[in-house]
């Protein structure tokens, strides 16, 4: 397939509001390619050139793309910097300055696949030299294509793609596209996702062998999956109650989590909850990891906290996070923020897959397998059957520098659920018991510019939630306060890649904010409690006609939630929860009693 093809079919991409017609686009752009270029197609398509946990970074220079374009349109790049000052966006300039008259481009485009693998060597250029070869490489392809072209290969070079085609609609478009449309057939391509976290694996398999072929998608070292992810409940009864009246109760730990892929020989693979590779930021771990397992290969997850070394006691949150995304001055920060594993679930180990395992067994396999150091250790767990002994470990977990517990069914059924939210993990956090609700991880859709002590950055957050089954980010608050100033100095910066000139098709919202932003950056919000308002389109309609529900007095409580992307932020449905249980929560009346 001609690139250009797939350029006016993101063209079309683009326009849509309608995830249906997406997803209609997307699927009839399936039928038309095979073999490898259908892999390649649905990377590009998501602004990537490998599965996202690979970590292939093109994100080019803006300078770097700007001097390609220079050269490519022969235009002095001061010009082209001046055209960028006004449209906001270099893909727009050089699809402009493009259609200025020219030579007419020379035979027929690039294929997808030439485009591809041309964007793979521009990546690929490291050490002396490399930053000319990646102007040239980018030159090259611009010499080659038509203004729309342009406008997108330049918008990915520079890693600002965002087309808005996010993985559950390429899901669809993927069932649409090779299955008979069943649920079921669906749930199957949607599992091998979650296995194998790689949409272009799973559309070569289904072209090569149809639903059936899925099965050959299954767990391997090197490979992360989609973590298994927890319901909440406010209430340990309730807890117990919906674990059928026996859980394994576990601390749970306020760090980072941890998937660690340990092969049989060579070093380990450590993933974040988003699948990035940490590996590079927690060398302690790698190297701790395959001398406290027993036998490998293996894949155990659990949470990464900072341990102090002389009273073992466990930091705050805030601590191992100074770890993250640290690439220099390792050696210092391993000293500064020593930290440990608490592994809580065991994967894979040498005699294979144990997905399907329920837990009890994962759990024993597990104990069998850790050797307990100081970096590696089990994660506290007990088995409770009744409330007031959940209540003291609960208490425990607390006194030891935990946020709460995890609670996890031990039935036939608490399988590892990859990508999954169901009652076979809640969350029960000592937040819940002192009357605040949950904090909510909600993701930026716009900002409001600042005045006063403000003026030159933003004033305030635009903020939604997900609803996965409309595949929508819908507003529910507008958050100004909690930011400190250097940080507030930062959003313009960090929100800039997000930025769009109009509302995405994606949002939905009553407020028109100054600058709109594809959702992309996350950030943890808390605020007194949640209210109805027509403003506000989180879970619209669903508790009164006409309204939704806002957070009141919300505060950005400084946690960048770098680990999540925009779809995994706080649902609407698990809003509506909070709201029904903090209606339910009797300690409110005693807070209102008590502050009038
Ligand atoms: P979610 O992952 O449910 O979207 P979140 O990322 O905001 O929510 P929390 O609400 O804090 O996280 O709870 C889930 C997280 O708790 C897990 O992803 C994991 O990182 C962490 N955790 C800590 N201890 C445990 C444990 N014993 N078992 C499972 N997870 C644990």
């Amino acid at each position: 397939m001609r690139f250009a093809e797939l350029a006016e079919a993101y063209t079309k991409v683009e326009a849509t509001p309608k995830r249906l017609e997406m997803r209609s686009l997307l699927a009839e752009l399936l039928g038309r390619v095979s073999g490898e270029e259908l892999g390649e197609l649905l990377y590009l398509s998501q602004g990537l050139l490998a599965p996202e946990y690979e970590g292939i970074e093109l994100g080019m220079a803006d300078s770097l793309a700007r001097r390609a374009v220079a050269i490519a349109t022969h235009v002095p790049e001061r010009e082209v910097a001046l055209d960028v000052k006004a449209s906001g966006d270099l893909g727009t300039t050089a699809e402009a300055l493009l259609r200025r008259p020219r030579l007419p481009e020379e035979g027929p485009g690039p294929t997808v696949s030439e485009v591809y693998r041309t964007l793979r060597r521009i990546a690929e250029a490291s050490g002396e030299g490399s930053q000319e070869l990646k102007v040239n490489l980018l030159v090259g392809l611009l010499g080659r294509v038509a203004p729309v072209e342009a406008r997108y290969l330049v918008r990915f070079v520079l890693g600002r793609l965002r087309l808005g085609v996010r993985e559950m609609t390429i899901l669809d478009a993927l069932a649409a596209r090779f299955s008979d449309g069943s649920k079921e057939a669906r749930a199957r391509i949607e599992a091998a996702f979650n296995v194998s976290s790689d949409l272009a694996r799973v559309a070569e398999v289904l072209s090569a062998s149809g639903v059936a072929g899925l099965d050959e998608i299954r767990l391997t070292v090197g490979r992360p999956v989609r973590p298994m992810l927890a319901e909440r409940s406010p209430d340990l009864a309730d807890v117990l109650e919906r674990m059928e009246g026996r859980a394994a109760l576990e601390y749970k730990y306020d760090g980072l989590r941890v998937q660690a892929h340990v092969p049989a020989n060579g070093p380990a693979r450590l993933f974040s909850r988003r699948l990035e590779d940490l590996s590079g930021q927690f060398p302690e771990l790698v190297e701790a990891l395959p001398r406290a397992l027993a036998r490998r290969p293996a894949i155990v997850e659990g949470e990464c906290v900072s341990v102090d070394p002389d009273t073992d006691e466990i930091r705050p949150f805030q601590e191992v996070s100074r770890r993250r995304g640290r690439k220099y001055d390792l050696a210092r920060m391993q000293e500064e923020v020593p930290v440990s594993l608490f592994l809580f679930d065991l994967l894979l180990d040498a005699d294979g897959p144990l997905l399907d395992r329920a837990l009890p067994e994962r759990r024993t396999r597990l104990e069998a397998l850790v050797r307990p150091d100081p970096q590696v250790r089990l994660a506290t767990q007990r088995l409770v059957g009744d409330v007031a002994s959940a209540q003291a470990f609960f208490d425990e977990s607390i006194a030891a520098g935990c946020e709460g517990v995890m609670a996890k069914s031990l039935s036939n059924e608490s399988l590892y659920r990859a990508g999954a939210r169901g009652d076979w993990w809640i969350k029960y956090k000592r937040e819940y018991t002192t009357g605040l609700a949950d904090s909510i991880d909600g993701a930026v859709v716009g900002a409001f510019l600042g005045r006063g002590r403000r003026a030159g950055t933003y004033g305030a957050l635009l903020m939604a939630v997900y609803d996965p089954g409309q595949d929508r980010f819908e507003s529910f608050c507008k958050v100004g306060s909690g930011f400190d100033d250097a940080g507030l100095k930062a959003l313009p910066e960090r929100l800039r890649s997000y930025e769009v000139d109009h509302v995405p098709p994606e949002v939905s919202t009553g407020l028109v904010p100054d600058r709109w932003m594809r959702p992309g950056l996350v950030l943890e919000v808390r605020g007194a409690e949640l209210s109805l308002s027509p403003i506000h389109r989180a879970a619209f309609g669903r508790i009164r006609p006409g309204a939704g529900l806002a957070l009141r007095f919300p505060r950005f409580t400084g946690r960048y939630r770098e680990d999540k992307g925009a779809t995994e932020a706080t649902t609407s449905k698990e809003l509506e929860e909070m709201f029904a249980t903090q209606v339910k929560r009797p300690t409110r009346a005693r807070e209102t009693a008590e502050n009038p």
